[in-house]
């Protein structure tokens, strides 16, 4: 009766072993036949019922299964592992020959396009490119710059603050003053970089970048300056662009000037653009006021500067005709690809 048994378990548990198909089913089937409560087990058990004298032989031939289904679970999970293995090979191939018809070619941002284009003209005219914090003491976005408590651009609703001491800079001019404060003349810089004010309309953004300058040397004079943003808007605009300055007020400044270009959309005759005009508002400029010189650690007495600073995002709205700067930030990939 045993020695039945014990060939059908044989045979079953090698035919489960063999139709196994995973190493999931293979585990299945060893728990099956040869786990705590499996067949196998349960032949061993069941010794115990069998006349003494046919015990040593009878548990030979249990033993014996085991062993067999064993080897045969052994061999068969290696067929498997090799399997698997090429399974998950061939479904994470890299194929090469893949078409590439889908891929499009990248372009910079128009404001990027634009910083470059400036920043490459003014080191055209021999400026080097200076950098500073985007978060700043007021220190240097207020007080070395000749903007003192009382003055309303530094009401808390004008500008981001941390704390009473420190905030987002509103302007770049803050570069200015911590180079100034480090060297000597004769100093010729131009900082690009992003500024942040609480305005959010079609010509404003609470974030939007600047290219300031700043020239320090004895004998500047404003006539520099006209000679320099000339140049630029020249270079920058079209080689017709004319240049006008009007009186102007800024802290840090002393003249300050208004800067306008005439327009390009009707050659000075008056536009919708110009509204009218023929001139188009580009920046603000002027000669360093001597306060901040001396704020600064430099002799006002011996020396004399000028600076300017242009809005990035304004100036690729006149040179593009943008109607809006929020465009700009749209990250919409079809309208950047415009300026590629
Ligand atoms: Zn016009």
């Amino acid at each position: 009766m045993l020695k039945e048994k014990i060939d059908q378990i044989t045979a079953l548990g090698l035919d489960a072993v063999a139709g196994a198909k995973s190493s999931q089913e293979l585990n299945d089937v060893r728990v099956k036949y040869l786990g705590k409560s499996g067949e196998v087990t349960a032949l061993l058990k069941s010794l115990k019922d069998v006349p003494n004298a046919e015990k040593p032989a009878m548990g030979k031939l249990i033993n014996d299964v085991k062993v067999k289904i064993d080897s045969a679970l052994a061999q068969r999970e290696a067929t498997i592992a090799l399997a698997e293995r090429k399974a998950i090979e061939e479904k994470e191939r890299l194929d090469v020959t893949l078409s590439k018809d889908n891929l499009e070619q990248g372009a910079l941002h128009p404001l990027t396009l634009v910083k470059n284009e400036m920043l490459n003209i003014f080191m055209g005219l021999g400026f080097s490119v200076a950098d500073g914090p985007e978060v700043d003491y007021t220190r240097y976005n207020f007080e070395l710059l000749n903007i003192p408590q009382d003055h309303p651009a530094r009401d808390f609703g004008d500008s981001f603050y941390i704390n009473p001491d420190i905030l987002l800079r509103t302007q770049t001019s803050c570069v200015q003053a911590r180079v100034m404060e480090v060297t000597k003349p004769p100093i010729r810089i131009v900082c690009p970089g992003k500024v942040y004010r609480p305005d959010d309309d079609a010509t404003h953004s609470p974030m939007f970048q600047q290219l300031e300058g700043l020239v320090v040397d004895e004998h500047i004079t404003l006539a520099d300056l006209k000679g320099t943003l000339e140049e630029f808007a020249k270079k920058f605009f079209s080689p017709s662009t004319k240049v006008r300055f009007r009186p102007s007020y800024f802290p840090f400044t002393e003249p300050s000037v208004e800067v306008d270009l005439s327009c390009a959309m009707c050659g000075g005759k008056g536009c919708r653009l110009c509204k009218g005009t023929g001139w188009i508002e580009l920046l603000g400029a002027g000669v360093v006021n001597p306060a901040v010189l001396d704020a600064c650690g430099i002799d006002s007495k011996k020396y004399t500067g000028y600076a300017f600073g242009v809005g990035i995002e304004r100036a690729t709205m006149i040179k593009y005709s943008i109607p809006d700067m929020r465009l700009l930030f749209d990250n919409d990939i079809r309208y950047a690809k415009q300026f590629k």
